[in-house]
């Protein structure tokens, strides 16, 4: 039994809490029943003493044993124990004929005698008479407020004694058995209580990397350990996403590398199967320079994205006149969406300068507007535009493209993604563009947001702080 387990720990807080309280309750129980056996005592003792009284008042002669013993079962309901009866005259002399003679050993305070002589009786408890103490009640039979008697009488607190005595032995017996009874009883409920923690650390063993398909039982009872079992689920799930996407991310990273490399090496092999003039070498390099380049280019992709993921991407902040980016970008992207028969310009462009990284900010604005001239067919027109909202500034790309089915539109901003008809639209791509744009918002305390209407176009929203908060 492991001490520490909550499932000992449990039982032993409830079995020592239930020991108390039933010492408590077992120590007012018997209180209560000595309390109770003694003032009934006294009662009878009182009704015994003012019925010899009465009867020593009515007719003041010898008192027959009998008479005695009668009183006392009136009152007491037996007389097996030990009891006594006794008179005395005012100056405390036994009187021979009105006692019993067992009674001669019954003592006489100066207390109790004072008492008598004042009209009062006294009850007093004495040991050594016999084998269990004696409560004694000494009375006075008056006449017309002159003491002209004492009577004494006693009784054996044997009953009392021997009554508390097994209240004590049954609760000395009784105590221990519930205990055990309710430790047991207290164990097995943690235990079950407990138990699909049990199966819950079985399962989380069993979990690994691997394995993060799998899930603990949840019992759907609603309880604690069902909500803990739910959130540990939920929380696997978040696992198995996070590790499902950097399985992808490596896989697509992959293969987005081999390619090029493997049409480098092609041509390079070809190369060098037979001598070749300079200028075919010349055009061999010039076209390995290209894949090179292409490499380079994705691998510089991954590289921010990785840093940007690890939170280390570093920015060269500095003031960023935003609409000259747009501007420059506009002249720079101009004639490639000339060549696509598609008309760029600049529209409602807003003075905005915010603290960002040039470059970067470039490389953000566009990735989507070099998008927006992918994805929009010819005689289409896209806009720039650049706002300031509620202390952000707003860099808007409306364009007359494709647009995007709204089950897509948290999946476009994932690394590789690329939709089945952005792909036979336009070969070139590498489905990196949108989360590198991603990450350089917010890496500057921005958001990229988009809207877009299916067949009509899309809207690509960038806002960025104007006085960002540096995360990065
Ligand atoms: P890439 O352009 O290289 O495919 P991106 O990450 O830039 O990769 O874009 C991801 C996907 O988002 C694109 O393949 C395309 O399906 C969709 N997309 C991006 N911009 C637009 C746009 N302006 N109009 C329609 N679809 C778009």
């Amino acid at each position: 039994m492991n001490v520490r387990s909550i499932r000992t720990r449990l039982t032993i807080w409830y079995t020592s809490l239930l020991t108390i309280t039933l010492l408590i309750l077992g120590g007012a129980a018997f209180g209560l029943l000595s309390y109770s056996l003694s003032h009934e005592m006294d009662t009878a003792l009182d009704s015994v003493a003012r019925a010899m009284v009465q009867r020593d008042q009515s007719r003041p002669s010898t008192l027959l044993p009998a008479e005695i013993d009668k009183a006392f079962r009136r009152y007491f309901g037996f007389s097996p124990w030990d009891h006594y009866f006794q008179m005395r005259d005012p100056s405390g002399n036994r009187d021979e004929h009105m006692s019993l003679p067992s009674s001669g050993k019954l003592p006489l305070s100066s207390k109790a005698l004072d008492n008598a002589m004042r009209g009062l009786s006294s009850f007093e408890t004495v040991e050594g008479l016999g084998e269990y103490p004696v409560r004694i009640l000494t009375m006075p039979v008056m006449d017309s407020s002159r003491v002209i008697n004492l009577i004494q009488v006693g009784m054996s607190l044997k009953s009392i004694d021997e009554t508390r005595l097994r209240f004590l032995l049954i609760i000395a017996g009784v105590l221990p058995l519930g205990l055990v009874l309710a430790a047991s009883g207290g164990w097995l409920l943690a235990h079950r209580a407990l138990k699909p923690v049990d199966r819950m650390t079985a399962a989380a063993r069993r979990i690994s990397a691997e394995h993060l398909s799998q899930r603990v039982d949840e019992t759907g009872t609603g309880d604690e350990l069902d909500n803990l079992a739910k959130t540990l689920n939920q929380m696997l799930t978040r696992l198995d996403a996070a590790f499902s996407q950097v399985r992808r991310f490596s896989a697509d990273a992959s293969h987005e590398l081999q390619t090029p490399l493997t049409i480098l090496k092609g041509e390079l092999e070809v190369a060098l199967r037979s001598t070749r003039t300079p200028q075919e070498y010349r055009i061999t390099l010039e076209s390995a320079l290209e894949e090179v380049d292409r490499i380079a280019h994705l691998v510089d992709a991954l590289l921010l994205l990785a840093r940007a993921e690890a939170g280390v991407l570093k920015m060269d902040m500095q003031e960023v006149d935003l609409a000259q980016v747009l501007e420059e970008i506009y002249l720079r992207l101009k004639p490639l969406a000339d060549s696509h028969n598609v008309e760029l310009r600049l529209g409602s462009i807003e003075p905005l300068c915010i603290n960002g990284d040039r470059e970067r900010l470039q490389r953000m604005t566009s990735n989507v507007v070099d998008n927006a001239i992918k994805y929009t067919g010819a005689q289409g027109n896209i806009t720039l535009e650049l706002h300031s909202e509620n202390g952000l500034a707003s860099i808007l790309v409306s364009d007359t493209g494709i647009g995007i089915p709204v089950e897509e539109r948290e999946q476009i901003f994932q690394a590789f993604y690329r939709s089945s008809q952005a792909r036979s639209l336009a070969a070139q791509g590498t489905g990196l563009g949108l989360s590198i744009a991603q990450s350089i918002a917010l890496a500057h305390g921005g958001t990229i947001q988009v809207e877009s209407a299916p067949g009509r176009g899309s809207s690509f929203r960038i806002q960025i702080p104007i006085s960002p908060i540096r995360i990065f």
